[in-house]
């Protein structure tokens, strides 16, 4: 029986992904303990979760019991916080989720999502999954959004006969930390289509969030995360701020039971931990100028200037971003590296504490020094 023809063919011709290293399998193969590798490759908080979320989710009697579907409780919370009713929130298993969600309650095959690479991945991943036609509207080289090159495609999309649906904007954006300007922001949001901003990063910078905006906006999106600040990547905590129209739908595509119980203690005790959420934020914004500065020294580097927790690099110089992506790997330093369209030869460094940001800049060196 050839099973495989089963498949969706869809999904059959889907690349697999790329596969990240697990990070105790990555500890084996270099032979080093876990808390010895200096992990500046996924944008995590270097200073781990906030103390009252391990507290709570240690102090929980409620995991034997399934979570509230509703989300009560933490929808409250983050209503209180982002200044919205709760109406208009609805949480899943990392941001993640809620972008899955999303794109299921709009998407029908031949759809159309567009795209602004160089950006975050699960948007591309969406439309392969989906069958939708990826549209992709590049960013220009200091990668800010080309609105008039969205609008024309917008425009030709829909001549072609399918629909422009989804828009993503990741606002700071997912590899290089820019910012794209509140006006072009609300340019986008006058086209037919959902626009979807995706503030993971918005706590690292200093622009205004779009967050209140979804009160008055039918067609905006906001999407934020316990991931990074917080510092809850594992435990899978996410959110999106939405026009009550939109929100509806949502609900009955949405899976039941998530965040789950752990999850959902952990960000309501995050939520109310502000001195150490400030605290970290000070502290990696602080790192991210020092980082920024030493990296400048290196005349094969060219840092770019960010507004998230992590500064994507130019690698020059005769030099490719894989054989220093791999020179630091060796020395137990991680980073992400980019070989593609927009990405050419760049390396990614999340914002670690500073002992962690020394350790980075010898390997650097050494790297500069073992290969000329
Ligand atoms: C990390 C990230 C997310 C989501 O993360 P979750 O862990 O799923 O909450 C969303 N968007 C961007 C741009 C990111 O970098």
């Amino acid at each position: 029986m050839d099973v495989d023809a089963l498949v969706a063919p869809r999904v059959r011709e889907m690349q697999s992904y790329a596969p990240i290293v697990p990070f105790d399998v990555l500890s084996k193969r270099l032979d080093m303990a876990v808390d010895r590798i200096v992990k500046l490759d996924a944008n995590e908080n270097p200073y781990g979760s906030s103390p009252r979320a391990l507290e709570a989710i240690a102090q929980s009697r409620l995991m034997h019991i399934y979570p509230d579907p509703d989300q009560t409780a933490l929808r409250e919370a983050i209503a209180s916080e982002v200044g919205v009713a709760m109406e208009h929130i609805l949480c899943g298993a990392g941001a993640d989720e809620v972008i899955d969600t999303l794109a299921r309650s709009f998407i029908e095959p031949g759809d159309a999502i567009l795209d602004l690479p160089p950006t975050f991945g699960m948007y591309k991943w969406e439309a392969d999954i989906l069958g939708a036609r990826h549209v992709v509207v590049p960013r220009r080289p200091d990668f800010s959004v080309d609105v008039d090159a969205v609008e024309r495609a917008v425009r030709e999309t829909a001549a072609s006969g399918c629909t422009p649906k989804l828009l993503f904007v990741s606002n700071p954006n997912n590899p290089d930390g820019s910012v794209t300007p509140r006006a072009d922001l609300l340019r986008l949001l006058d086209l037919p289509l959902v626009v979807v901003v995706d503030e993971a990063y918005i706590d690292f910078s200093t622009e205004e969030s779009l967050a209140t905006l979804v009160r008055e906006r039918v067609n905006l999106v906001v999407l934020r995360t316990f991931s990074k600040l917080a510092g809850m990547a594992g435990l899978r905590v996410g959110y999106g701020l939405f026009p009550t129209g939109i929100l509806g739908h949502l609900w009955k595509v949405k899976q039941p039971y998530t965040p789950n119980v752990a999850g959902t203690v952990a960000a309501l005790a995050a939520l109310t931990d502000r001195r150490w959420l400030a605290d970290v934020v000070h502290r990696m914004v602080a790192e991210r100028a020092r980082l920024s500065a030493a990296l400048r020294h290196f005349d094969w580097l060219t840092p770019l200037p960010s507004h998230a927790n992590f500064v994507l690099c130019r690698v020059g110089g005769g030099r490719r971003a894989r054989a220093v992506k791999e020179g630091l790997e060796r020395q137990g330093v991680l980073v992400r590296y980019f070989d593609r369209d927009g990405l050419r030869d760049c390396i990614r460094i999340s914002i670690g504490r500073p002992e962690q940001t020394d350790a980075l800049l010898r390997a650097l060196q050494h790297v500069a020094t073992a290969s000329s």
